[in-house]
């Protein structure tokens, strides 16, 4: 009977670990991760930044595995270990195991700034990325916005200034036009 590996978490070390025992004849490897891809996180930044969209940096585990014979993937958070029935449970399954591997990686450190973790914006996963993509984007259009208003108070205050400018000088032509005539109606 072969032996059950539980592998949780699906990134650097997890897919790692996968590509050593795939082909291993002696046991069944089933990859559980949160999400159903797998991401290369050094290219967050350029999907942060909008260069890169984010399927050119995830891969659908399932598409990793589909031939390999002992793999598999299930999708599922882990939520709690049952070391003396050796199970895990999953937010969508509970699964068995014989070796339990964790490799779910870490969390964004703040080092005790409560501060800096209220007003920041970490960069871990995907969805971190997007989400400081998402408020740039945003505060980019607030600029724009705020510039375009500007500009047009701007083009209204001198048009205004115009406007009165040419007031002010008919006025002249008036006054003198008016002293013309009333020159030639004096003569
Ligand atoms: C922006 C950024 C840039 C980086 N650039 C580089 C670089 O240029 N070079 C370099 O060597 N390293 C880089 N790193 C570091 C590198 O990405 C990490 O060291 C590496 O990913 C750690 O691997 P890991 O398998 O331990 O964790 P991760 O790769 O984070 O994988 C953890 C996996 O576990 C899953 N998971 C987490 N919790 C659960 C749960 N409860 N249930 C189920 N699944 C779960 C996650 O979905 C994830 O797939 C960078 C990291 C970041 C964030």
């Amino acid at each position: 009977m072969k032996k059950e590996i539980v592998i949780i978490g699906g990134g650097f070390a997890g897919i790692n670990l996968v590509k050593h025992l795939a082909d291993e004849t002696g046991f069944h490897v089933t990859q559980v991760d949160m999400n159903n891809y797998n991401f290369f996180p050094p290219l967050l930044y350029q999907v942060a930044t909008g260069f890169l969209d984010v399927s050119n940096l995830c891969y659908p585990f399932r598409k990793l595995f589909h031939d390999k014979k002992n793999l598999s993937f299930r999708l599922g958070e882990l939520q709690k270990v049952i070391p003396e029935e050796n199970k895990v449970r999953l937010s969508t399954c509970e699964l068995s195991y014989d070796y339990l591997v964790l490799a779910t990686g870490a969390e964004s450190n703040y080092f005790g700034m409560e501060n800096i973790r209220k007003a920041a914006l970490p960069m871990k996963t995907v969805d971190d990325a997007i989400e400081i993509r998402n408020y740039m984007l945003e505060k980019m259009e607030e600029v724009i916005i705020a510039a375009d208003e500007t500009e047009k108070k701007e083009t209204r205050y001198r048009r205004n200034r115009r406007r009165r400018a040419h007031r002010c000088r008919d006025c002249r032509h008036v006054g003198r036009d008016a002293r013309e005539y009333s020159g030639k109606g004096l003569s």
